[in-house]
């Protein structure tokens, strides 16, 4: 039996390059040194949904990353699932819902003017919604979860001006009630709470204002999409059941950030959550309802396309991601 080692996988490799004729013309392409556009599409009955990559952001992780965990458990875990410690990378993934009567956007991402700040890291929404052959002026609704600012910078161009100037926007009432109100932003008892309200109203221009329109828990959106309500990561974070004939689909928002982390660990509090000891409750009670009905999810902050089921484990939940399909 032929051993493989390391070793003898590089010496075949050498013998293979050597034994090219030298006559053979060898093309040394120059590296492309970008990444491909990333959106993918699905269907749900009759309804096409679409994952819109924004880019990813990366959090560094100290003592409170995670309020209830130290830092070198977190990292020693980060080891474990082979990925890098002493920084978060949180994906973000904006999803489009076209029902055959109106095209909705849920999320916008952190907005434009990032992609520079970021060095591309994130704000690649635009490009991205380009390269899915889609103009930002064909979007009817923005649908927002909550107004954290990954999921809303992105409701304006990078010079301040609509990102989707001809859509309504749709807002948890329960969100801009909390965020809008002066006495609330007065008591911001920590400085990642006080940059939130101040960012908010940078972005809540009287353009953006002036087409807003919030909506309730429990009520129907947009055909096919009703809003549900799951606090605790802000104090008006919605959810989405997408229903198309006897298909269904559960848009979560941020009940996990990225699942290799939350849903592994929902008791691990993340120092974004407003009130943590209510979004792990929500985060429990929804994602037993995604494992024990097979229910597909999808998570703004799952790795892309942002679709998978969950199951149970002895210690918390895990994320299995769909399968990529070449057809709808
Ligand atoms: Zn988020």
């Amino acid at each position: 039996m032929v051993e493989i080692t390391r070793r003898s996988a590089l010496a075949g490799a050498l013998i293979n390059i050597a034994s090219v004729p030298y006559t053979q013309a060898m093309a040394f392409a120059p590296q492309a040194g970008q990444q491909a556009p990333a959106y993918y599409r699905y269907k749900l009955g009759e309804i096409e949904i679409t994952t819109v990559n924004d880019g990813v952001g990366a959090l560094p992780i100290d003592d409170g990353f995670i309020l209830n965990v130290p830092k070198d458990q977190v990292n020693a875990y980060l080891r474990s699932i082979f990925m890098e410690p002493n920084i978060y990378s949180g994906p973000y993934n904006p999803v489009l819902i076209n029902n055959g009567k109106q095209l909705a956007l849920l999320d916008t991402g952190q907005g434009e003017a990032n992609l520079t700040t970021s060095k591309g890291l994130n704000g690649r929404l635009l490009q991205n919604l380009k390269a899915a052959g889609v103009d930002p002026k064909d979007i009817d609704l923005v649908i927002l979860t909550h107004y954290h600012g990954d999921h809303i910078n992105g409701l304006l161009r990078a010079d301040n001006s609509l990102a989707f100037p001809n859509a309504e926007i749709l807002v948890p009432e329960m969100e801009d009630k909390f965020w809008m109100d002066d006495g609330n932003m007065g008591r911001a008892a920590t400085p990642r709470m006080e940059f939130n309200f101040k960012n908010i109203r940078r972005v809540m221009t009287k353009d953006v204002r002036t087409r807003l329109r919030p909506y309730q828990w429990n009520k129907e959106v947009m055909s096919g999409v009703s809003s549900v309500a799951t606090i605790g990561h802000t104090p008006g974070h919605t959810s989405f059941n997408v229903t198309s004939g006897d298909k269904s689909l559960f848009m979560q928002g941020d009940v996990t950030h990225a699942p290799f982390l939350f849903a592994r660990n929902p008791g691990w509090h993340l120092f974004l959550d407003v009130d943590p000891v209510a979004a792990e409750a929500t985060r429990r009670k929804v994602y037993d309802m995604l494992a024990s009905e097979r229910m597909m999810v999808q998570g703004f902050h799952y790795p892309f396309p942002a679709i998978g089921h969950v199951e149970k484990t002895a210690s918390g939940y895990r994320e299995i991601l769909v399968q990529w399909s070449p057809v709808l």
